[in-house]
């Protein structure tokens, strides 16, 4: 039997957090919280609704009545399926905007502690290890060069056939780091007791070892 255990896994955009969180939490059958998934749907449905990001009495408004849970790693907001939707490159360019503003963040927070005490987890994000699950005995955090991020993302986009360009992807991954490490609440920031893995050093399968094996031998 699984004692209740959560994983946090942090870092900046394309370290490969979302695809090494999948293979660890299959290993060790936990759900996977995407959280970076949950802003996105917030700048998603905001674009949509063209509510901006000063209107904050409009956009608390609009999360209180958002629906979302995962299933088989996808968000789905309201019934639907929005993942291909919330990674396209239009709302990776604005959602650091909106996942800026201390009430949004504080009502996601929320939402994700509440599924990391109903539920054995592995999220991913920016401020998993310092915030969401400060007291998870397991926090990594994953980095790599820009180039090799932005070179991940493009990769990871012209194969989904989409018309991307590399120095825009970089100089958009550059950017959303920059906002992401020097916003006033909750910044991605590395936690003092986070495990930081180099992911430019390995490939996904050594990453994923290296996590497994810490947390096999910490739960022995
Ligand atoms: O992980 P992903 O790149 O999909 O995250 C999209 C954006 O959501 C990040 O650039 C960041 O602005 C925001 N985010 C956050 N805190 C998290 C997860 C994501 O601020 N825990």
């Amino acid at each position: 039997m699984i004692m209740k255990i959560s994983v946090a896994i942090d870092g900046p955009a394309g370290a490969g957090k979302s695809t090494i969180a999948k293979l660890v939490g299959k290993k060790f059958d936990l759900m996977y919280i995407n959280t970076g998934a949950m802003y996105r749907a917030v700048a998603l449905l905001a674009k949509r609704n063209g509510i901006d990001t000063t209107n904050i009495d409009a956009l608390m408004t609009m999360i209180d009545n958002m629906e979302m849970h995962f299933e088989n790693d996808d968000l789905i907001l309201d019934g639907v399926n929005i993942q291909n939707e919330i990674t396209m490159p239009e709302i990776s360019e604005i959602v650091s905007n909106y996942a800026s503003i201390p009430e949004v963040r504080s009502k996601l927070v929320t939402l994700q502690r509440k599924m990391s005490e109903k539920y054995n987890v592995i999220m991913d994000g920016r401020d998993i290890g310092t915030v969401v699950l400060k007291n998870s005995k397991f926090k990594f955090f994953l980095t790599a060069s820009p180039e090799e991020r932005a070179r991940r993302r493009y990769t990871e986009l012209l194969n989904r056939g989409l018309d991307v360009n590399y120095d825009k992807l970089l100089e958009d991954i550059i950017k959303r780091d920059h906002i992401d490490s020097t916003r006033a609440v909750d910044p991605l920031k590395k936690a003092d007791d986070a495990i930081e893995i180099d992911s430019s050093n390995y490939n996904i399968t050594e990453v994923t070892e290296i996590i497994c094996n810490f947390i096999e031998n910490a739960l022995q």
